[in-house]
């Protein structure tokens, strides 16, 4: 550790003053650390609970056995099963790990800071320099992009020291047997693979843990790698211009890209990476998204302007690869929240939570995960079902998919998503029981919003301090939305679309209250297909429970039909997403 350390000391002052040439990217407000807040009882905070408790008790020997088997290490316990085990070898573990990371760190578990630093001891004795681990692995790549993240969170929220060499022990057994930079998938068929399913690697989302390895260790060799894996001439560059690339593309993992992109613009200060990331969301936005906020039926971006997403409702069953992309999705929003203070950005990030992941059902100890979400009319709610029509025998047996490494990550990252700190104050991003932590004191947040409208924020501070509260007013927010603070309603007109600054010499029992009018309205699946709308009741999506499809008069949904949020659908139950307009 001593001589890795020093090195990395050494190549980190080097590497500072090089990145101090670069116009440093300022911006506007900046996320609280992970123990910061802490969420309150409510469907968020079950969701969180139920994943930390699954995976603090999911067996470490079951997690490291194929670690151990492939490295030839005695490997005690039960196997994993389903894809952990055979499609893509261990390739969760790091993700498994980085939210058992964060999950320590919120919640100051000391037996989940344990399990983490005993995880990391583990990992690190199968890291053999030939990197046996690694051999004849599908996804060379991808298994060791989530390593980087989970042992960057050991290290980070749980204070592990072993991490970091854990890091270097990975870096130097995968390096040989993955690409060495970000490949297309035509370049990816052009390179010497065994079958085409060794051509799947997701080499275009390495740079950003690489980068954020740069941040933390200040070693140079992170940087170096980052840049290479920046898939420029075929994503970012033409993004930048302005050019739809994205229809064909795999859903998923090109938002996780944009992430990358994100890391590229703060840490090169090149604007091409921020225009190239802003034009995909515009373009995710306008084209790719289902009123539910999700997008990529199929898991692939479409044609705009052909009415696929519409034909997508009687075609498919896999409209949203649930897990996987909102954790890229919130993670996305989370980086231009903070970079332009602009609040389309919360909105966004609120709609795919409230009506994808917080709906996704919990894994299951065989490792059967949610993964699609289903707009089809004849949706149930359901764990991934085999795809009986498919060539690979994973899709017989998806038990450990890559959805049930992002589950923990996204739910962790709920506290992160609901505040923001500005140079004035505290931003209030997401409406959520909750308690925010900070150098002024504590917020704390009641509310059953959704499902109500009214949510109340209390002060408790050290002393009384001068700065704003900012809180969202989403886009879609109603005339009667309005802001009291102590009882008196403010008389400045909440403006929908932005944050609104409550200025003033705050005091420990200040009370806030937002009161979000939250009107019904309607929004067709896309613009060739008028009469398939949903139903939105502020940021959700209002669920038919109902087997029939249902009809829409005006925005007046058939009485007696239930309605639910995505996240109250019972498992198994039928539901629809989408109406048929009548005149
Ligand atoms: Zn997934």
């Amino acid at each position: 550790m001593g001589g890795q350390t020093r090195r990395a000391f050494l190549q980190g002052a080097a590497s500072t003053l090089a990145a101090a040439a670069a116009p440093k990217p300022q911006p506007a407000l900046s996320p609280f650390p992970y123990g910061a807040v802490q969420l309150l009882d409510g469907p968020l905070k079950r969701q969180f609970d139920e994943n930390h408790a699954f995976f603090l008790k999911l067996s470490e020997d079951r997690m490291l056995k194929i670690y151990r088997q492939r490295a030839g290490l005695a490997a005690p316990g039960e196997d994993m099963g389903g894809w952990y085990d055979d499609f893509c070898p261990g390739a969760h573990f790091g993700q498994y790990l980085s939210g058992l990371a964060r999950f320590a760190a919120i919640t100051r578990s000391e037996p989940t800071r344990a399990k983490v630093h005993r995880l990391v001891r583990g990992l690190a004795e199968t890291m053999d320099p030939s990197g046996r681990f690694f051999v004849d692995h599908r996804y060379p790549g991808y298994a060791y992009d989530k390593l980087v993240i989970g042992l960057l969170d050991a290290h980070l929220w749980t204070g592990d020291p072993t991490a970091l060499p854990a890091l270097y022990a990975a870096t130097r057994a995968a390096r040989p047997h993955m690409a060495d930079h970000a490949l297309t998938a035509e370049e990816q068929q052009q390179r010497p693979h065994k079958d085409e399913t060794y051509t799947w690697d997701e080499t275009y989302t390495f740079a950003e843990n690489l980068f954020l390895a740069w941040e933390r260790t200040g070693d140079r060799m992170f940087f170096d790698m980052a840049k290479r894996y920046l898939l420029d001439r075929a994503f970012f560059d033409p993004l930048a211009e302005g050019q739809n690339v994205l229809p064909g593309l795999h859903a998923y993992s090109h938002v996780n890209a944009l992430g990358s992109g994100m890391q590229g613009y703060m840490k090169l200060g090149d604007r091409k990476y921020l225009r190239a990331v802003t034009n995909a969301v515009d373009l995710i936005w306008k084209d790719q998204s289902f009123a539910t906020g999700g997008w990529g039926p199929n898991e692939t971006f479409v044609e705009p302007g052909k009415g696929q997403l519409g034909a997508s409702l009687n075609d498919t069953h896999r409209h949203f690869e649930t897990p996987c992309g909102a954790y890229a999705h919130l993670k996305v929003m989370r980086y231009l929240l903070a970079l332009t203070g602009d609040a389309r950005y919360g909105d966004s990030l609120e709609r795919v939570l409230y009506n994808t992941v917080l709906g996704a059902l919990p894994i299951r100890e065989d490792g059967s995960s949610f993964y699609y979400s289903d707009y089809h009319a004849s949706a149930r709610k359901t764990y991934r079902q085999p795809i009986e029509e498919s060539k690979y025998r994973w899709d017989h047996d998806a038990r450990w998919p890559c959805c049930s490494g992002t589950l923990p990550q996204v739910v962790a990252d709920y506290g992160i998503s609901a505040y923001f700190r500005g140079v004035d104050g505290v931003y209030v991003n997401l409406c959520v029981p909750s308690k925010l932590t900070w150098s002024k004191g504590l917020l704390t947040q009641t509310t059953a919003y959704p499902d109500e409208d009214l949510v109340t924020m209390k002060l408790r501070l050290s002393s009384p301090a001068e700065f704003a509260v900012h809180l969202r007013i989403p886009g879609w927010a109603g005339k009667g939305t309005s802001v009291s603070i102590n009882g008196r309603r403010e008389r400045v007109e909440p403006q929908p679309g932005t944050f609104q600054a409550l200025r003033r010499t705050w005091k420990t029992g200040d009370v806030v209250e937002l009161d979000l009018d939250q009107p019904l309205r309607t929004e067709a699946v896309d613009a060739q297909t008028p009469d398939r709308v949903a139903l939105l009741r502020g940021p959700q999506v209002l669920f038919a429970i109902s087997d029939d499809q249902p009809v829409l008069r005006g925005n007046r949904p058939d009485p007696g039909i239930p309605l639910k949020g995505f996240a109250d659908i019972p498992a198994g139950a039928p539901y629809q997403t989408y109406w048929r307009v009548v005149a």
